[in-house]
């Protein structure tokens, strides 16, 4: 069956008001409300703070859990149907939604909400300075030597024009290897210089994974024990789970092809963490629980568990196990959804772009897996996402108008991934205007989701971007002690979930090139 809706206890208060700042902005937040488990798993550290309500948070959350208890013990929404029936976004046409026969990245159907793969006229629709940038080969300055020889031996893009069109294997994973690191990495923007350091970040990483496996925001624990600066910060509600900083972490190794299968410096290591996640999930009616306090938690760790599927063998035992985690998962989060279409801090209220966000990709991922996502989830968070703007002006709000640039970003990149066409002018327009306004540099919240959203929009301005926000993550990596590989930046955003926080997002910025193949492109770029 399919649907199940939960009935949203009344007197949960959990609709915590956004977050605003002092110039009176909406200001989306890295995680809000919960304390790590390990460190107090009975006992929120919540106190005042400028931004957030936070006695009133604590109660919300604790009330809630034991609430849910209840409440989850409905049966398990199944969402098993093979035709699944969306609605894509406001006024516009109804698509079937098959069932994939096979997993493998190039069926993947994160296209499967969007229209067709047919070619995309922007070139023509859209009025643009330079017409013939999108593929444009990469400066021989930006390109180590050893790069363009094998670019050159391998034949390198046109420099024609091309349409785009949204590739059949949109979206993938299929490039997280050493070739495709060498290859792609060289086709899109990386350089010698990147990828150092994204391997100096995993290794930092490495180096900071906890006894059980898991990671934490909170580096005053064992193994860092203080050695590193800018833990999480203290005294704060900021909610940050241990699924969540787990989650980050492993999906910084499985972005650079580092997976529990594959043979190389982090195998065991991504193989502890996935099982940490398997230990601590939580059963619930409603399906697998990773929350630890934030739905926040469940979708970063089910998206982490989602691609480590993605890229494992369905054939093997530990894999029927890891589908199964996933697939429960998904049902969790299906469950959880706001009848609004977004997912807040809380399973079944009222949600915001941030929270929602980590939603929507983990299930992207998960439907790599052949995963069954209940009928209108999908669907429903695009009319969410699409509810924050004024009017379809794509410039997207946290629980709603007004926009903001952050929240925007997100907005960007979770439509292209809910299908919105790159045909559609203002669309295009608004990524232009993203892609114009430049990284936020401090703040990597923003600027990984604009990365996102350029990349696979294979957007005109990229180059731009890219070798900007690229160079200053190279510069500004730190090179020395324990904190050698890691980055922070004096950021509200960055001091919630800390340098941890900050070093995952960082390398899987710098991963984006090969970390996943990019949904539009020339046609000849998909892979046969
Ligand atoms: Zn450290």
């Amino acid at each position: 069956m399919t649907g199940i809706t939960l009935s949203k206890p009344s007197q949960v208060r959990s609709d915590s008001p956004p977050r605003v700042s002092a110039a009176g902005r909406v200001v989306p937040t890295l995680m809000v409300s919960i304390t790590e488990v390990e460190d107090t798993p009975a006992n929120s550290r919540l106190s005042e703070d400028e931004r957030v309500p936070a006695t009133l948070i604590s109660t919300i959350v604790h009330t809630t859990a034991l609430l849910l208890l209840a409440f989850f013990a409905l049966p398990e929404g199944g969402g098993t149907d093979d035709e699944l029936t969306a609605r894509q976004g406001p006024a516009s046409s109804v698509v079937i939604l098959q069932t994939l026969d096979t997993r493998d990245d190039q069926r993947f159907d994160s296209d499967a909400m969007s229209d067709q793969p047919i070619a995309v006229s922007i070139l023509t629709q859209v009025s643009m300075a330079t017409p013939a940038p999108v593929m444009k080969q990469e400066k021989a300055e930006d390109v180590p030597l050893e790069l363009q020889q094998y670019l050159a031996g391998a034949g390198s893009a046109s420099v024609e024009p091309q349409p785009l069109v949204c590739l059949p294997g949109s979206g993938g994973l299929s490039r997280r290897t050493p070739e495709g690191r060498l290859e792609y990495g060289a086709k899109y923007g990386a350089t010698k210089e990147s990828e150092k350091a994204v391997d100096a970040a995993l290794a930092w990483l490495a180096a900071h994974q906890r006894g059980n496996g898991s990671w934490s925001f909170d580096l005053e624990l064992a193994p860092c024990n203080g050695a590193c600066r800018h833990s999480k910060k203290k005294g704060t509600e900021s909610p940050t789970p241990v699924t969540g900083a787990t989650g980050l972490a492993l999906l910084a190794f499985l972005g650079a092809g580092h997976t529990q299968h594959h043979e190389g410096p982090y195998q065991e290591t991504v193989r502890r963490g996935i099982y940490f996640l398997r230990d601590i999930a939580g059963e619930a009616g409603a399906g697998l629980d990773w929350q630890q306090g934030s739905m926040y938690g469940h979708g970063i760790a089910l998206m982490a568990l989602s691609e480590a599927l993605a890229m494992g063998s369905r054939e093997r035992i530990d894999d029927t196990d890891l589908h199964r985690l996933v697939s429960r998962g998904v049902s969790f989060s299906c469950n959880a959804q706001h009848e609004n279409g977004s997912w807040g801090y809380v399973p079944g209220s009222p949600g915001d772009m941030t929270v929602s966000a980590w939603q929507v990709l983990s299930l992207i991922a998960a439907k790599k897996n052949r995963v069954d996502i209940h009928t209108n989830t999908l669907s429903d968070a695009k009319a969410f996402a699409l509810s924050t703007c004024e009017e379809g002006d794509f410039w997207f709000g946290y629980k709603g108008p007004p926009g903001e640039e952050t929240t925007t970003a997100i907005g960007l990149a979770l439509m292209l991934y809910l299908g919105q066409s790159m045909e559609y002018t203002p669309f295009y327009n608004a990524l232009t205007e993203l892609a114009d306004r430049g990284p936020k540099l401090t703040n990597v919240y923003h600027d990984y989701y604009a990365t996102l959203a350029l990349h696979h929009s294979r957007h005109h301005g990229w180059d731009e971007w890219n070798s900007k926000l690229r160079e200053h993550l190279i510069r500004t990596q730190a090179t020395k002690g324990h904190e050698a590989g890691s980055w922070h930046f004096s950021d509200r955003w960055g001091d919630v979930g800390g340098r941890l926080y900050t070093t995952a997002m960082c390398a899987m910025t710098l991963e984006i090139y090969y970390r996943y193949m990019p949904l539009y492109g020339e046609v000849e770029e998909f892979p046969l």
